[in-house]
């Protein structure tokens, strides 16, 4: 194999104190600092910025109408329009969880029940929002379209038991998804 040896391109004094750099990175410096100081910035007129432009006076002022379609928040389940837990407890979520974040313990239906057909419930969902990175393999992978990815972002407490999202909770943020699930579109 040939050999092919390179040799450094010898700088001049310029280029070795980093003249034109320095000067170019501060003209761009500028460039933003008085476009900013005009409201001129990229994205200023869509973020609920103070004014200026860049920042936001958080959490006074927040991104939540500006989030868009495509946003992955917080995992939830999903209930259809009739009430019904979407989920059947196949734990592929489960499976397929990077970190790990959830522990479902599948629970019967009872024969009794009118939708015994189904035959599993989850009795216990549990998604620990410390070690969820937001990922959304759960929401791919669920063949009933019952967990998916909310706009949510604010996920915050004081203890480390309160940030396991339960069952309840779960629901309580995921809500109701109507008709026909839309996972496949070009957004979701
Ligand atoms: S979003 Fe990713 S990390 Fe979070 S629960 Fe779903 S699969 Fe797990
Ligand atoms: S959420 Fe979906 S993938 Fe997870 S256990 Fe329920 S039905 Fe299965």
């Amino acid at each position: 194999m040939a050999i092919v040896k390179l040799t450094r391109p010898k700088l001049n004094a310029g280029e070795n104190i980093y003249f034109a750099s320095l000067i170019k990175g501060f003209f761009l410096t500028m460039k933003h600092a008085v476009a900013s100081l005009r409201n001129r910035t990229r994205g200023a007129k869509d973020m609920a910025s103070s004014g200026m432009g860049i920042t936001m006076q958080y959490p006074e002022q927040r991104w939540d109408e500006h989030m868009p379609e495509h946003y992955r928040g917080a995992p939830t389940l999903v209930t259809d329009e009739q009430g019904r837990e979407r989920c059947v407890s196949c734990q592929l979520c489960e499976f397929i969880c990077p970190p790990k974040a959830i522990r479902i313990v599948p629970g019967e239906i009872p024969s009794a029940d009118p939708w015994a057909k189904v035959e599993k419930r989850p009795q216990e969902f549990d998604i620990d929002m410390i070690r969820c990175i937001y990922c959304g393999m759960c929401e791919e992978v669920c063949p009933e379209q019952a967990i998916y990815l909310r706009k949510d972002y604010l996920i915050s407490a004081l203890s480390r038991a309160e940030m396991v999202h339960d069952k309840k909770k779960l629901y309580e943020i995921g809500g109701v998804r109507e008709g026909l699930v839309n996972k496949w579109n070009e957004i979701k």
